[in-house]
């Protein structure tokens, strides 16, 4: 059976595809100011070289900031279920994920079955977020993709503070005045943004195993300078699914429970009519 899962974030909009339990294909593209348009570029890019159209999808589940204007979604659900349910199904044993998106963070606490048990979530202001991040970077001159590489080369970490972005941006105009190294300022950067999860986290309380999901979570330095705070591994989901795509993948499994469900209740209202 075929079903998908459509995440339209503030920053990108993903699809994934599934087949039976297995990801057919995926999408990842930027948002666009009409949250149906990121949708629809989504679904296209990801039914691109596949042979499905979209009427082969059986049930589509939308997520994410957008979630409501997705126009081809039979349902919509929250982006902190979808997160934690794509992180269960990369590994049953994920109790808590931090997710780090273009707007706002989050850290997830899981039931044994993947249903959310809490989470906080970091909105009202932009440090510690994806946009932070890709400000930050176009004021250095780097790409957000350099920002991970880059901090791993420090010999020590520049001071940037976790708590407001607009400080941040100026502790870096700064240190750039300062000429400090920009791989020591980069380093503050990402060691601002990993203060400020850790602290989320100490909110919740941490239980392992721990995975990251989001854009961020592709940047190399965040990801070892929380673990060294956090004094923890994570899972390293990227061989099972980009972690940006978690919420998608979450989504797409929704989608798969929930046409089950009605085609279980088809089954049952025709075995009754027979009956009859
Ligand atoms: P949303 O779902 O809110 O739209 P995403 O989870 O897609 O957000 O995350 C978008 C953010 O991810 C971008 O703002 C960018 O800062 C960050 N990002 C994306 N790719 C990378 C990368 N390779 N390295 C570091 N950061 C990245």
């Amino acid at each position: 059976m075929i079903v998908a899962g459509c995440d339209v974030g503030s920053t990108t909009g993903k699809v994934v595809i599934m087949d039976d339990g297995n990801i057919l294909s995926h999408s990842l593209v930027p948002s666009r100011v009409i949250c149906e348009d990121t949708a629809v570029e989504a679904m296209n890019n990801a039914l691109e070289g596949t042979d499905l159209k979209l009427e082969d999808i059986e049930y589509i589940v939308g997520t994410g900031y957008g979630r409501v204007n997705i126009p081809f979604a039979r349902k919509n659900i929250t982006e902190i279920s979808c997160h934690g349910m794509g992180a269960f199904w990369t590994s049953p044993e994920i109790r808590t994920v931090i997710d780090i998106g273009g707007q706002d963070c989050k850290v997830i606490k899981l039931e044994p079955n993947g249903k959310v048990r809490e989470f906080v979530m970091n909105e009202k202001c932009a440090a510690g977020t994806g946009r932070f991040m890709e400000d930050t970077a176009l004021a250095l001159s780097l790409a957000v993709e350099e920002l991970g590489p880059l901090s791993l080369k420090a010999n020590s970490r520049a001071s940037v503070s976790a708590q407001c972005s607009v400080f941040a941006e100026t502790e870096v105009i700064s240190l750039m005045a300062e000429k400090r190294p920009l791989e020591e300022i980069v380093a503050g950067i990402n060691d601002a943004v990993a203060s400020r999860l850790a602290g989320m986290v100490l909110r919740v309380g941490m239980e392992e195993q721990v995975v990251l999901s989001g854009g961020v979570s592709k940047n190399v330095g965040v990801i070892r300078f929380l673990q060294e705070r956090m004094k923890v591994e994570f899972v390293d989901v990227s061989e099972k699914v980009d972690p940006q795509l978690m919420g998608a993948l979450g989504a797409a499994i929704f989608a798969r429970q929930r046409a089950d469900k009605g085609e279980r209740r088809t089954r049952r209202r025709r075995s009754r009519a027979e009956n009859a």
